[in-house]
């Protein structure tokens, strides 16, 4: 039925967990400079498991829709 539930990665934020949102990890000290990129989100920040929404369907492609994709038999 189109359930949504919160997203188990960043529980419900919608942030990058690893990266707590800011889309790079903090520098070893302040100020360094030398915070990596965070490679889970690409920097943006956003949750990669339900980009950025904070939820996740459960529902979604079971595989069991077909919407009449149009079947060329070429026959020869
Ligand atoms: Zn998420
Ligand atoms: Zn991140």
């Amino acid at each position: 039925m189109g359930e949504m539930q919160r997203c188990s990665e960043c529980s419900g934020s919608g942030a990058c967990d690893p990266c707590d949102g800011y889309g790079c990890f903090p520098d070893s000290f302040p100020n360094a400079g030398d915070g990596p990129d965070c490679d889970v989100c690409a920097g943006d920040g956003i949750c990669a498991e339900c980009g950025g929404s904070g939820e996740m369907s459960n529902d979604g492609n079971d595989g069991s829709g077909d919407d009449g994709a149009v079947l060329s038999r070429v026959g020869a």
